[in-house]
């Protein structure tokens, strides 16, 4: 069985490689999204899927994954993630607007 360790490391494994990757991969539209300390990451709820990327690439643990009631009544889902940014732990990085397959974290003014 794996163990917490194992567990860890491939973590932390995955999070460079996805990073590595996406920062590649978005290379060109990198220097549009703003950076540093007097930016804070947004996420815009309706795009989030609660994959779970922005979470391993955030060094800062400034990202939470949060159930979130489904609008639409009839439909019985049992888990319905989305993230939520904690404003004081984030540094501005945008790693996470990187990291992110829909598009749903921007960067904005603190
Ligand atoms: S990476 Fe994007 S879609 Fe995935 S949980 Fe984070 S904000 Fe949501
Ligand atoms: S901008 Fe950086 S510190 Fe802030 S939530 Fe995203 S990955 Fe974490």
């Amino acid at each position: 069985m794996t163990g917490l360790d194992e567990l860890k490391r491939r973590r932390e494994i995955e999070a460079a490689r996805i990073k590595e990757s996406m920062e590649k991969a978005l290379e060109i539209h990198s220097n549009d999204i703003k950076e540093g300390e007097e930016f804070v990451a947004f996420v815009i709820k309706d795009q989030c899927i609660g994959c779970d990327q922005c979470l391993l690439v955030c060094d800062d643990n400034a990202i939470e994954l949060i159930d979130e009631p489904l609008r639409t009544p009839g439909i019985e889902i049992e888990v319905n993630k989305k993230a939520l940014i904690i404003r004081d732990e984030c540094t501005g990085c945008r790693l996470c607007v990187l990291a992110c397959p829909t598009n749903a974290i921007k960067m904005i003014d603190r």
